[in-house]
C-alpha cells in the first residue's frame, strides 16, 4: 500500500473536559486531518484503492465533509475530481470545495436530484463514485484512527462519537475488533432530529426517516448503513440523542476550551461529554475517549446564528 493520504493526528488528554465530568477525557483530533474531518482517512483509502483499478476520474455527491476528503484525495493523487452538489450548498462549501481544486456542478434543489445528475454523468469505465458512509474500504480507512490510539497505550472504558451514515460508527468499531475492544462500548451521537441510528435501533434495521431537521447537517442521512446496525447487534453500541441547542453549546465551550472550531455534527458527540444532563450515559466510564471528528463546513457566525435562533 502506498503511504496514506490521511496524517495521524494527537491524542490530547483534555483538562478542561476531564475537570468538569470528574472522568479522563481523552480527544482523538480528527479535525486536524487536512480536509477538516476524519473522513479523509476512509475516504483517501478508497480513492487510492479505485485509481489502483485504472479509475482515471472521482465522482461525489456530497457538498460537505465527503466531497471535501475526495476532492483533497483527488488533489494529492493527480485525480480530477468533480462534485454534484444541490442548490442548497452553501457558499462556504463551494469555496472549499474549488479551493481544492474539484470541479463543482450545481444541480437540482435536493441532494436526491445532485445525486442522480452525478450518477448520470459516470462513465464506469473511467470514473469511480464515491459514497460518503457506505463502503468497506472507509470502514477500513477509519479504523486506522484507533490503531494510532491502540499504539498510544490508550485502552478506552467507552468511545463517544457522531453517528450519519454510520460509516464513522462502522470504522471505528472495526479498529476496536482488531485491537480485543469488542467489550469497550461506543456511545452514539446524533441530535434529535437526525436520529437515524436511533430510529434504527427501534425497527431493529435501518429504516428511513420522513425528514431531516437540524442544524448537524453532517449528520443529515436519512438512513443508516446495514453494517452500523451489525455493528449495534453484535458489540455494545448505545444510542443518544442531544437537542440542537447542546451540539452548538459544546461547539461554543470546545472552541473556547481547545481552540478548534468544529461542526455542530461534531459538537453532538462533544455535547455528551459536556452536558452533566448525559452523565448517566457514561455512567461508571473513568477514561472516556471522544472521537473529534471536526467537519469544515460551519463558519463561527453561522454557528452563532443558529445558536441565536
Ligand atoms: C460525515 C460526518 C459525520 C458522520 O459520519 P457518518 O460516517 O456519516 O456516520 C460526523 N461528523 C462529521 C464532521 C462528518 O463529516
Amino acid at each position: 500500500m502506498p503511504a496514506p493520504l490521511h496524517i495521524p493526528t494527537p491524542l490530547l488528554a483534555s483538562r478542561p473536559l476531564s475537570l468538569a465530568t470528574g472522568r479522563t477525557v481523552w480527544l482523538k483530533m480528527e479535525a486536524l486531518q487536512p480536509s477538516g474531518s476524519f473522513k479523509l482517512r476512509g475516504i483517501g483509502l478508497a480513492c487510492q484503492t479505485y485509481q489502483a483499478r485504472g479509475a482515471r476520474r472521482f465522482v461525489a455527491s456530497s457538498g460537505g465533509n465527503a466531497g471535501l476528503a475526495v476532492a483533497c484525495a483527488g488533489r494529492q493523487l493527480g485525480v480530477p475530481v468533480t462534485v454534484v452538489v444541490p442548490q442548497t450548498t452553501t457558499a462556504r462549501a463551494l469555496d472549499l470545495l474549488r479551493l481544492e481544486g474539484a470541479e463543482v456542478i450545481v444541480h437540482g434543489a435536493s441532494w436526491q436530484e445532485a445525486h442522480a445528475h452525478a450518477l448520470s454523468l459516470l462513465d464506469p469505465a473511467r470514473d469511480a463514485m464515491l459514497h460518503p458512509f457506505d463502503d468497506p474500504l472507509l470502514w477500513q480507512g477509519h479504523a486506522s484512527m484507533v490503531d494510532e490510539v491502540a499504539a498510544a497505550g490508550l485502552v478506552p472504558d467507552a468511545v463517544v462519537l457522531a453517528v450519519g451514515g454510520g460509516g464513522l460508527l462502522s470504522g471505528v468499531a472495526e479498529g476496536m475488533r482488531r485491537h480485543g475492544w469488542d467489550g469497550v462500548p461506543i456511545l452514539a451521537v446524533e441530535t434529535a432530529g437526525a436520529a437515524s441510528f436511533h430510529a434504527a435501533t427501534l425497527a431493529g434495521r435501518p429504516v428511513p426517516l420522513d425528514r431531516i431537521d437540524s442544524v448537524a447537517t453532517s449528520l443529515g442521512a436519512r438512513q443508516v448503513c446495514e453494517q452500523a446496525v451489525q455493528w449495534w447487534r453484535e458489540r455494545p453500541v448505545r444510542s443518544l440523542r442531544v437537542s440542537d441547542a447542546s451540539a452548538l453549546r459544546a461547539c461554543e465551550q470546545f472552541l473556547a476550551d481547545h481552540r478548534v472550531l468544529v461542526e455542530p455534527a461534531c459538537g453532538a458527540a462533544l455535547a455528551a461529554v459536556y452536558d452533566a444532563e448525559h452523565a448517566e450515559a457514561l455512567a461508571g466510564c473513568q477514561r472516556v475517549l471522544v472521537i473529534v471528528c471536526g467537519g469544515a463546513t460551519a463558519t463561527l457566525a453561522q454557528i452563532r446564528a443558529w445558536a441565536a435562533q
